[in-house]
């Protein structure tokens, strides 16, 4: 079959590469009918997550038909159409019970070299580095799914494939980033990054009843998106001084609660402090460009909430660790607990509360996987969303 292979820093090919194969009675194998690149991808794709490997398959947005299934799935049926979680939980350990199914207990065979750098290891996720269980991605035609009894959900014909795909990641963390923050009625909620978890973030602080969205990116067409469809006010943090502004257009408190939607490859305001955690990233001296979470966490009201769902794979330095306690600062974070919002999310997408198509800008065949990074990356073209089709 052919799959998206990573090569190098910024390198992903189309390759020829073995069908997967069932290996344990609660596998399934998914024809893969869409998928999608997501900015956790572009990590791995720019070579800052850890254990990623050339020739690994990349992808973790994916849906399509179930084709084989082990013993044990009895819940599905070949030929149903189904979305994947991209967090692989088998929903019998305590974290599973617990609703935390990023945390899955028994889904990460390299378990041991995740507690070495983090503590305790989290799930394992699908095409994300060897790090997080070394599982080949859906960037292909076919893909092993384990634990097909508790992730997939099985979709009604009525729907079409780009209504749907976004709920194995993108909406359920901008939807998760928003529910982390309590949001109260006349609450503001400020939202770093404009991609396409920072507009599902905004549009879900709406749902949950934010009064007032604001939402923060330098991408002059993402942050129109952000106003015409979250109805949020904008900052370019190109054109003007954030924390300012913020302060400005919140009477002077900041915002109630800030979301951080742009994880480890922050763009910065051009200031040393920037030019120094570029410097140390190159070096490897540290793993992240921590801008947008510093920002977020200075901006944030007192006694406010952070809600950090970009993704950071170490260590940073220059945290604001004394904005956070002397301020009463909450920080909530985590992978998504996908499994947690399929149904209510997809009651919402029925309900026409919200339709979560309008992200997508770009619709390609798999085979031009390279050229969708490149553009994804450098957001070319207008670039917010691309939609791979194998
Ligand atoms: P994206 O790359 O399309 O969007 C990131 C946006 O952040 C870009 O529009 C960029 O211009 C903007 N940005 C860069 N520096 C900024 C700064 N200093 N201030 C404000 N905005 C800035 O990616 P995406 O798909 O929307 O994903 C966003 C983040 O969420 C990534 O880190 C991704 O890994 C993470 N993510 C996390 C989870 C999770 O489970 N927690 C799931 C999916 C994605
Ligand atoms: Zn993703
Ligand atoms: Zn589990």
């Amino acid at each position: 079959m052919k799959a998206v292979c990573f090569e190098g820093p910024t390198k992903v090919g189309v390759h020829d590469v073995p069908d997967p194969q069932i290996l344990n009675d609660r596998d399934a194998i998914v024809r893969v009918t869409s998928t999608a690149i997501c900015g956790s991808d572009l990590h791995l794709y720019d070579g800052y997550v850890p254990m990623v490997e050339p020739g690994d398959i990349f992808g973790h947005e994916f849906m399509g038909e179930v084709v084989e299934l082990g013993p044990a799935v009895t819940n599905l049926r070949v030929g149903d159409r189904v979305v994947v979680p991209f967090p692989i939980a088998c929903g019998g350990c305590r974290s599973c019970e617990r609703g935390l199914w990023s945390l899955c207990e028994n889904s990460n065979p390299n378990a041991g070299l995740a507690e070495k750098l983090m503590g305790h290891s989290p799930a394992g996720l699908f095409g994300y580095s060897h790090l997080l269980g070394g599982y080949p991605g859906g960037q292909a035609e076919y893909v092993r799914v384990p634990f097909a009894d508790v992730g997939p959900m099985r979709i009604d014909d009525d729907l079409t494939d780009e209504q749907v795909l976004f709920l194995t990641d993108v909406f359920p963390t901008g939807y998760m980033a928003a529910e982390m923050c309590g949001i109260e009625p006349g609450d503001v909620v400020a939202v770093w990054g404009a991609g396409p978890v920072g507009q599902f973030a905004a549009a879900s602080a709406r749902l949950l009843g934010a009064s007032e969205v604001i939402v923060v990116d330098r991408v002059p067409e993402r942050l129109a998106m952000a106003e015409e469809k979250a109805g949020a006010t904008t900052v370019n943090f190109e054109e003007t001084n954030v924390l300012l502004e913020l302060r400005e257009l919140t009477a002077g408190r900041g915002p109630d609660h800030c979301i951080e939607a742009v994880g480890m490859e922050a763009h910065g305001d051009f200031t040393a402090v920037h030019a120094y955690d570029k410097a140390k990233q190159l070096m490897k001296l540290q793993t992240e460009r921590p801008q947008a979470i510093r920002e977020a966490i200075l901006a944030c009201g007192n006694g406010g909430t952070v809600s950090m769902v970009g993704v950071y794979g170490g260590m940073v330095d220059k945290f604001p660790l004394g904005s956070v306690m002397n301020r009463s600062l909450t920080i909530r974070t985590g992978q998504t607990h996908v499994h947690r919002y399929l149904r209510p999310l997809l009651e919402h997408i029925r309900n026409g509360d919200i339709d979560p198509t309008y992200i997508i800008s770009h619709r390609m065949p798999l085979t031009e996987a390279p050229e969708a990074y490149d553009m994804f990356k450098h957001k070319n073209d207008e670039c917010t969303k691309v939609v791979l089709t194998p």
